[in-house]
């Protein structure tokens, strides 16, 4: 263990995800677990810049593993963009005596953290926070899960009205690039179709999917829409079928923001606590400039290069089975 890293900054940036609470939790009780002092540091990047920096102690984190959202409050911060600000943000730091950096976010947070090491050398860790399970080196980032039984939920509600009026449904969930809550959650949510960015499905095809399921009885339908749809968002979708027949009693749902709050599942808080822990330990023995990140059940660690230069894989074997099932 590295003795010359005595005070640990935590912070959560970019996206809330519930489970960012659980993170932050693992974090400063394993910091304090292993005779560190722990500081929290405000509303991400933005708290940096302006010297929000607060000590944190094994209670001041108690009851919070349930929570939504992140206690620390998150931002997205343009003046860290800049040198000027990066600057700014450091000398904080070095006021607080701040020897090593664990930041919980998604691929900006990564990029801004990267590009501060790169200047500064301050020891970072990065812990994958973001529901939209988009980033290379993990097999789950932390809120994913929750945010996908979420929309799991929603699915099922808005199955009971489609069918109790023979209704055609076009349901949009979050997600930004990826497919992948759009995906489990179909496919768990019983969807009739489901449009993700990773899949080249036409409108031609999905019309033709909507007609087919017309010949087979299908008349009320859940077509899930992964927000970063190539073929048209929701709204659109569901125009141009209209425009085509007028068979079908469209409504479209936008799930929106609720994808983000509420309890964190048992998996994400797990996970959670694995990687909080992990990315203490980690930069604890010397690793640096790199993300922690979960594969077949074992923590690993990426560097950031690796992550960034790859992209996280649709889950192939999901696409199979959802293709089979949604006949
Ligand atoms: P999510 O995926 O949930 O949106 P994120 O971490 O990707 O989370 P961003 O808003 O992209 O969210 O990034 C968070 C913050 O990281 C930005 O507000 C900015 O302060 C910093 N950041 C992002 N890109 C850069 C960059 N190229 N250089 C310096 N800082 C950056």
């Amino acid at each position: 263990m590295k003795d010359s890293i005595q005070k640990i900054g935590v912070f959560t940036s970019g996206g809330d995800a519930p489970g960012m609470n659980a993170a932050l939790r693992a974090v400063v009780r394993a910091g304090i677990y292993y005779k560190k002092e722990v500081f929290g540091i405000m509303r991400g990047y933005e708290g940096m810049i302006d010297g929000d920096i607060v000590k944190l102690g094994a209670r001041s984190v108690g009851n919070i593993l349930q929570r939504g959202g992140t206690i620390l409050k998150s931002a997205r911060s343009m003046e860290f963009k800049t040198p000027e600000g990066r600057k700014k943000a450091y000398d904080n730091l070095r006021k607080e005596k701040i020897d090593a950096l664990i930041a919980i976010g998604g691929d900006g947070t990564f990029t801004g953290l990267h590009k501060f090491y790169e200047e500064f050398k301050i020891p970072s860790i990065c812990i994958p926070g973001t529901i939209d399970n988009d980033i290379a080196g993990t097999d789950y980032t932390i809120g994913y899960d929750t945010a996908t039984n979420t929309c799991v939920e929603a699915i099922d509600r808005i199955r009971d009205t489609a069918l109790s009026h023979s209704r055609l449904f076009f349901i949009e969930v979050m997600g930004r690039n990826s497919g992948y809550i759009a995906l489990h959650s179909g496919i768990a949510g019983g969807a009739g179709s489901i449009i993700i960015p990773e899949e080249d499905t036409t409108f031609e095809q999905l019309y033709e999917k909507l007609v087919a399921g017309e010949v087979t009885s299908k008349k009320s339908n859940l077509v899930v829409v992964a927000e970063g749809s190539k073929i048209g968002g929701v709204t659109e979708l569901a125009r141009k079928v209209a425009e085509r027949t007028s068979y079908f009693d469209i409504k479209v749902t936008i799930l929106g923001h609720l994808q983000r709050g509420g309890a964190p599942s048992y998996f994400d808080r797990v996970l959670a606590s694995k990687m909080g822990v992990a990315a203490v330990e980690g930069v604890l023995e010397g690793k640096n400039d790199a993300m922690v990140g979960i594969r077949d059940n074992k923590i690993v660690f990426n560097s950031f290069d690796t992550i960034m230069t790859q992209h996280h894989e649709i889950d192939a074997e999901a696409l199979r089975i959802a293709k089979i099932l949604t006949i």
